[in-house]
């Protein structure tokens, strides 16, 4: 063969890698999925699997790696979360069926599936207490859209997006997967942080988006499920046009398309998500968030419906009171709650089940889960009162009216079937006398052939007739030499076929034993085809009821979630929050519901606090001082978490609660807070500041975090100063500032809507302690040098800034009242600059750390870490 001959099997390999550009190949060769040339090396690094040589390529070796079909799950998952997309190219026919038309003939390969980040399915690919979003933006003109779905469970929802919005819906959603049209700039958008994937234009044109919406959900026209803009349904279009390109023609089970609203749910930026650890902790991950601290659902479903309220707190008092009362209800019903709850733990994910049967990608597992499911629907619906509140009742509603199909699954499915159609055993023995016959015949073909032999003896007379069987002739009958005659004279000849005669024996067949020979070698297949056979047909049941399981489903979720919301309210003794059109904001005794879960695993109290922000005034702010490690932080965000929890529908952390709408939460942080992120710089504080100022309206509710830190003194106090006056005079909204300036408690006499407040610390015998209580009034002092002692500075240290700091204060009381005028007398940015720093200590304990450290040793995660705990030592 020269050199430059590419195979058969080459060919096909190349025009099909051809179609599929940007994606891992996976080539199914017989049990493996094999891949070659640049694709191998990738994936055998990424997977870390052994990269070997298949023949060569024009000259060349063809590098070469693979993986055994049964495992292919798991190295697709980390391929995926390695960023990386897998084309499946699946043999589409019998080897044998290729060898027929020749010899170099090679298997037909078709790529079933495109495997993104957006499209998963399968359980193991997904986290089963979170969406797995997919997005596409459109810009038509002056108008913009964003559309998402998750074809794991059948959720398609549009939204108008104009551009500056769309950064705080991806952070709102966390897609894993964003599809723009291919003449954008990414670069900008790289900090999306999913995979980011370019489609043609003509994917994102709206009039056949149009098409092919009503194609979907086969209707005439769009107009039933709303008006929708060109952005809007270009950006439609576009998901489904890359669902019908990633599933090959196999469309996914979507839900007529919800249009949400701008304005219906509360807007909450990217940094605030960040800064309130919503739905993920500073540190990365679930564990430290809100999300963590109050998700006590029972079901994937449930928990993901907390997260997307959460994440989306609702602007709707009618629809918050509806959820509140729910909660109420089974706040004040125990027993049910309980039993509730324990239906609901044996309720598995039935939208997963679904979108998997839809895409012809189930196993019988799916519908046990599909009937497990409704059985639990059926039990709740029937154990629940009739007396309940609305959100209940038309919950219960949604449950029932199953019981054919659960019947049906009930009969037609073992208890536990195996998680693939592949191998059967699923088919309930009953179900289908052929079927339990060939079964029969299959698992019993020994005791079935004993008892044809009984019969031939009684037939024949002949007590030592044997049925044996062996490789050459298979089943047949024997008899010894001295029956021969009688064997192979009439009437017993015209039954029993002569086959062969050896040394002391006659052996026989007839026409029963060779069908029946047939049948038992058969009955394995058709055992197997008949199963496969009913699983299309109750595949195509369910599928036929998908909208009403769907419903169920949802109606299970939310109950779910109604539960676990009471359930933590009773266990936490939350309480219920008063929800108006008004701008009050008055939160007695509350508490960090984050915060307080982790002192409770230390054994310390956690002292709740007031905070009153409905002066009479609008606007209110209460500008909040206290020395570091005081608690305004906590303080600060536990009232952002309360009004956030309060409008996703759960009672909050405090003995009180009223709270006037909230349209918008924004928090910041001071710059040298936000190490997290790896960007600590006051321009970006400023940037974030800015967007505040430009964006609150009058009933946002600001928490503001010792702004201004990040840079010199002044500058930081000039506009920490303004920033405040800007909330006040012109965004007129309820905010809490949290500052180390004392010089702006001035503020507080100046500004109407103004209020001093301050966490309380005891001085004794020259420590501070602190008590974590908030008053109204200002900090008389910072206790910095204090703060500093406990944080085990040098005594020689500690003693030398208190003399500083004396003197400092005595120079400050010398100058009389210049501090005064300088407060009246703004814009602050010609004052004097700060006095000169005091001469430095030679080594500080964050000094002595940093000598330790070996740059290069450290991971990322150890650099970071160690930010913290020189931060700590400060
Ligand atoms: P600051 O923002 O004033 O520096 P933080 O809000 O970060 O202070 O609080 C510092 C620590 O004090 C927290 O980590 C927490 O352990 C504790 N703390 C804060 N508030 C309270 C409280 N209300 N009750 C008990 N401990 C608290």
């Amino acid at each position: 063969m020269s050199d430059d001959t590419v195979t058969p099997m080459m060919a096909q390999y190349l025009e099909i890698k051809a179609q599929n550009p940007g994606a891992i190949l996976f080539y199914r060769m017989g049990d493996f999925y094999e891949m070659f040339f640049d694709d191998a090396a990738l994936a055998a690094e990424a997977l870390d699997i052994a990269l070997t040589k298949r023949g060569k390529h024009r000259g060349e070796d063809i590098a070469m790696c693979g993986v055994p079909i049964h495992a292919a799950e798991g190295y697709l998952l980390t391929l995926i979360r390695k960023g990386f997309r897998v084309a499946i190219a699946e043999q589409m026919e019998d080897p044998a069926e290729a060898k027929k038309r020749g010899s170099k003939s090679v298997v037909r390969r078709e790529v079933v599936r495109l495997v993104t980040p957006g499209t998963l399915t399968e359980d193991t690919l997904l986290e089963a207490r979170r969406h797995n979003y997919l997005c596409a933006f459109a810009e038509i003109r002056d108008e913009a859209a964003l559309a998402w779905a998750d074809i794991s469970t059948g959720e398609l929802s549009v939204t108008a997006c104009p551009l500056p919005r769309l950064m705080p819906e991806l952070a709102r959603l966390a897609p894993r997967e964003l599809l723009v049209a291919d003449e954008w700039e990414l670069d900008w958008i790289e900090e999306v942080g999913c995979a980011l994937t370019p489609l043609s234009r003509a994917s994102f044109d709206s009039a056949s988006a149009e098409k092919r919406l009503c194609a979907l959900f086969g209707v005439g026209t769009l107009e039933s499920f709303g008006n929708f803009t060109r952005a809007e349904l270009s950006a439609m279009g576009a998901l489904v046009d890359y669902l019908d390109l990633t599933q090959r023609g196999k469309l996914p089970l979507l839900r007529p398309p919800v249009r949400e609203m701008a304005g219906g749910t509360v807007q909450i930026d990217a940094a605030t998500r960040r800064n309130l650890e919503i739905t993920q902790a500073l540190a990365g991950g679930r564990e430290g968030s809100l999300l963590s601290a109050v998700d006590r659902t029972v079901t994937a479903p449930g928990a993901r419906l907390l997260e997307r309220r959460l994440s989306s707190p609702t602007r709707d008092v009618g629809l918050i009171h509806e959820r509140l009362g729910a909660v109420r209800w089974l706040t004040e019903e125990p027993r049910l709650r309980e039993e509730m709850r324990a239906s609901l733990r044996r309720v598995p994910d039935m939208d997963r089940a679904l979108s998997r049967l839809a895409l012809d990608r189930a196993g019988p597992r799916d519908m046990a889960a599909i009937r497990a499911g409704l059985t639990q629907a059926h039990e709740i619906a029937h154990r629940m009162p009739a007396e309940a509140p609305a959100l209940v009742t038309r919950a219960l509603e949604a449950l029932g009216g199953h019981e054919a199909l659960v019947d049906l699954l009930d009969q037609a499915l073992v208890a536990e079937p195996p998680l693939l159609a592949r191998d059967g055993g699923f088919i309930a023995q009953g179900f289908d006398a052929d079927l339990d016959e060939t079964r029969r015949l299959r698992d019993e073909g020994r005791g079935v052939i004993a008892s044809m032999q009984a019969g031939f003896i009684e037939l024949t007379g002949i007590q030592s007739l044997k049925i044996k069987h062996n490789n050459v002739l298979g089943y047949f009958i024997e008899v010894t030499s001295t029956h021969a005659e009688k064997m192979l004279s009439a009437p017993l000849s015209e039954r029993f076929i002569h086959r062969q005669t050896t040394a002391g024996q006659v052996r026989f067949t007839t026409v029963e034993l060779s069908e029946l020979e047939t049948r038992i070698l058969n009955a394995g297949n058709r055992a197997l085809d008949l199963e496969k056979m009913h699983f299309a047909a109750l595949r195509t049941a369910i599928l036929d009821l998908s909208g009403q399981i769907g419903r169920a489903a949802r109606a299970l979720a939310e109950l779910d979630l109604i539960a676990a919301f009471a359930d933590l309210a009773v266990a936490e003794d939350w309480t219920e929050p008063e929800i108006d059109d008004s701008r009050a904001f008055a939160i007695e005794a509350g508490r960090h519901p984050v915060v307080e879960r982790a002192l409770r695993r230390t054994g310390t109290p956690f002292v709740a606090n007031h905070c009153d922000l409905s002066t009479g005034e609008t606007p209110a702010v209460w500008l909040i001082t206290g020395p570091n490690m005081a608690g305004k932080s906590t303080f600060l965000r536990q009232n952002a978490l309360i009004a956030l929890l309060a409008q996703a529908g759960s009672f909050v952390p405090a003995r009180r609660a009223h709270i006037g709408l909230v349209s918008q939460i924004f928090s910041r942080v001071g710059a040298s807070d936000d190490l997290a992120r790896g960007r600590s710089t006051f321009m970006v504080e400023m940037v974030e500041t800015a967007a505040i100022l430009n964006q609150a309206d009058d009933r946002a509710l600001v928490i503001l975090d010792e702004i201004g830190r990040g840079t010199a003194t002044w500058d930081g106090l000039s506009i920490a100063w303004a920033t405040l006056e800007h909330l006040h005079d012109r965004n007129r909204c309820r905010a809490l500032f949290a500052t180390h300036y004392h010089e702006m408690t001035a503020l507080a006499g100046k500004l109407g809507g103004v209020e001093n407040a301050t966490v309380a610390v005891k001085e004794w015998e020259g420590d501070v302690i602190f008590l974590h209580e908030v008053r109204r009034g200002a900090a008389d002092r910072s206790y910095g040098v204090q703060v500093a002692r406990l944080a085990g500075l040098p005594a020689s240290v500690i003693e030398r800034a208190r003399t500083v700091l004396d003197a400092l204060e005595s120079g400050e009381r010398e100058s009389g009242g210049r501090r005064q005028a300088l407060i009246d007398d703004l814009p602050l940015f010609r004052a004097a600059p700060p006095p000169p720093a005091p001469a430095a200590p030679r080594t500080s304990p964050v000094e002595e750390r940093l000598r330790e450290i070996q740059p290069d040793d450290l991971s990322p995660r150890e650099a970071l870490k160690l930010l913290y705990d020189l931060r700590a030592l400060l």
